[in-house]
């Protein structure tokens, strides 16, 4: 039997609708909901995705403005433009793009950490990603988990006692998905690159969640009858078109459900950040 495509552009799109009017309603209470987006440097890709990110604001009604740093922007600059956003009360969330240039890597960190945690609405600075950790739901979640989060819920809303496994350990992802499946009494194992007998232990997973960042890694044979399977791994190949960590042809004869991939979690990122600046909002 074929699986059932978790179907995340249309998921996303029911998310934003909501939004839209979370957006409204505060508007109507005076609140003009604010996104900043920093953006260092001409990494094509990332200008694509800040692109995508202001055009989602516009559409539901978030005010965007864009801070464009040059390539060979300094730490201190990148420095001010937080500090003057962390104190700008028509901002409610700050977003710097990542990955910042090379010369910037060995400070990218103390730069995430800078932004004010009641608008960081990635979800990355200590405050927050302790109050994950916590179990507090007044911090704000990294925005790929919480979106493959509603995906699985979709398909199932009860996961307790469920064995989830989560290949891949980013503070990005890995680490706030597996304690986002915790919270839901799910029995998680974190994979990674020094697991050993990888598809043994993907094997017995009632939810496998692979980001890696591996064409096709995930086998068929490694997936368990039935199981939700999602894919967040987005890796372009040899004729341009994007594919995930998962054999997804292969894998929907066998698994319960699973995402495509484009269409899958790739949408649902870009409607939690959304949603993260309505909270941050609030
Ligand atoms: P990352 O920081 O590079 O982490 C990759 C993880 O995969 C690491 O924990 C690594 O293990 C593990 N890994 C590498 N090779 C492995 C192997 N052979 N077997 C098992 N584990 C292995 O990447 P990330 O930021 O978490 O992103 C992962 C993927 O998700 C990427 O393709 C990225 O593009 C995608 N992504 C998509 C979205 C979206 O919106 N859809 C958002 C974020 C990320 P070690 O820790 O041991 O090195």
């Amino acid at each position: 039997m074929s699986a059932q495509i978790i179907d995340g552009k249309t998921i996303a799109a029911q998310t934003r609708e909501k939004i839209a009017k979370d957006v409204a309603a505060l508007k109507e209470k005076g609140t003009d909901v604010g996104l900043a987006v920093i953006l260092v440097g001409d990494d094509p890709a990332s200008h694509v995705y800040v692109g995508n990110k202001i055009k989602a604001c516009e559409a539901v009604g978030i005010i965007s403005t864009e801070k464009r740093l040059s390539e060979d922007a300094t730490f201190e600059e990148i420095e001010a433009t937080i500090n003057e956003l962390n104190a700008d009360d028509s901002v409610h969330g700050i977003l710097l793009q990542l990955p910042l240039p090379n010369h910037l890597s060995d400070v990218q960190e103390t730069l995430v950490q800078m932004i004010s945690p009641s608008k960081d609405v990635d979800g990355l600075t200590k405050t927050n990603a302790g109050k994950l950790f916590l179990g507090m739901d007044d911090g704000l979640v990294p925005c790929t988990p919480q979106g493959s989060m509603i995906l699985i819920k979709s398909i199932e809303e009860n996961l307790s006692g469920k064995n989830a496994v989560v290949i891949g350990r980013s503070n990005l992802f890995g680490k706030p998905m597996a304690q986002l499946l915790l919270q839901k009494n799910c029995t998680v194992t974190i994979a990674h690159s020094r697991t050993k007998d990888l598809a043994g232990v993907c094997k017995q997973a009632d939810i496998l969640v692979a980001a890696v960042g591996r064409e096709k890694m995930v086998k068929a044979d490694w997936v368990k009858e039935g199981a939700i399977v999602i894919d967040v791994g987005i890796n372009r190949i040899e004729n341009g078109k994007l594919c995930g960590d998962v054999d997804f042809d292969e894998a929907k004869g066998i698994a319960g459900a699973i995402t495509p991939v484009p269409g899958g979690v790739g949408p649902m990122t870009i409607a939690c950040l959304l949603a993260n600046t309505v909270k941050a909002a609030n």
